[in-house]
């Protein structure tokens, strides 16, 4: 049996210190702890690691604490547009949705996109009849209503402004979602969701659902999950940077991830984070923010559940 790991991130918006109450911290370790357990359980049971991404990113999606399915932040119309994708690292197989609403796991059905369809990426209105074809939940809006999110949204809902969970004062609760993972075969992936950024409009999408932007896996490199400012990962086209930064310059995971977000993402003046993996179940954390919410678990019993540096 080869090594197994499983790394979970919340996004790289994490609160301020000075506003992180012990009690809230509890309650953020507490659903990466849960999230974690689940994914890892997947793997311990001998699962794929594309099943395992889809625990892990799913049960992060259900709780309100993070910035993806029920916890989505508000958009200009006042609604919640959610985006999301999956990849697997042994097939190249990939499965995206954007500008969804009222799904409530965006990821089964970006898993349902890549597995159904001859597609890769569905948006808006299609994307949801594709979501009805194949029988997804749909949750009215007030499953998404959340009195945090609802102010942070009031604050600049009347300004040209959109909220960052990264570049503004952080005192509410942000964060993409994500999964990467390495299973008893040597088989990667990778998941991502996202609500996206307040006050967003004119159908903005970020990195997340981007194949190779914000999420990307290959069993020959890595698999990554990205957080952070979306418009520069795209740009940036990170998670494939260090799939292609191990490929061609022969870089580890821990270099290759280390480069792209210590230099190549600050460079152009970007700010997040990222998890991965490899085949071989290395993991890493980098992030050049205040913190990221994060967890991993390997077969050799190593476990880190963390928020700040
Ligand atoms: N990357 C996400 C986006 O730009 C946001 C985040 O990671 O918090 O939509």
């Amino acid at each position: 049996m080869k090594n197994f790991s499983i790394a979970i991130h919340g996004g790289a918006g994490t609160l301020v210190k000075g506003l992180m109450t012990q009690e809230l911290e509890a309650q953020y370790k507490k659903a990466l702890q849960i999230a974690l357990n689940k994914g890892y359980d997947v793997l311990n049971d001998g699962g794929t690691a594309v099943d395992a991404v889809e625990v892990a990113v799913k049960s992060l999606e259900d709780t309100p604490l993070f910035n993806a399915g029920k916890g989505s932040v508000f958009t200009a119309e006042g609604t919640h547009e959610m985006d999301a994708s999956i990849m697997d690292g042994n097939t190249l197989n990939a499965g995206a949705v954007s500008l969804v609403t009222g799904i409530k796991n965006p990821v089964s059905l970006a898993r349902d996109v890549m597995d159904k369809s001859y597609h890769v990426f569905l948006a808006g209105e299609g994307a949801m009849q594709f979501a009805k074809q194949n029988n997804h939940e749909i949750e009215a809006p007030s499953y998404f209503y959340d009195e945090v999110r609802y102010q942070q949204w009031q604050g600049i809902k009347d300004s040209e402004n959109f909220q960052l969970d990264h570049s503004v004062k952080k005192d509410g609760k942000f964060g993409t979602v994500g999964a990467v993972a390495c299973d008893q075969n040597g088989n990667i992936a990778a998941a991502t969701s996202t609500g996206g950024m307040t006050n967003k409009k004119w159908g903005r999408v970020g990195d997340s659902p981007m194949i190779g932007a914000g999420n990307y896996a290959n069993n020959e490199t890595c698999a990554v999950s990205c957080t952070g400012s979306g418009e520069f990962f795209i740009r940036g086209v990170v998670a494939y940077d260090v799939s292609c930064l191990m490929e061609h310059k022969d870089m580890s995971l821990k270099d290759a991830s280390s480069e792209v977000i210590h230099k190549r993402v600050l460079d152009i003046k970007g700010d997040g984070g990222l998890i991965a993996v490899d085949s071989k179940g290395n993991i890493a954390m980098p992030f050049n923010t205040e913190g990221m919410y994060r967890a991993s678990k390997t077969s050799e019993g190593k476990e880190v559940i963390a928020i700040y540096k």
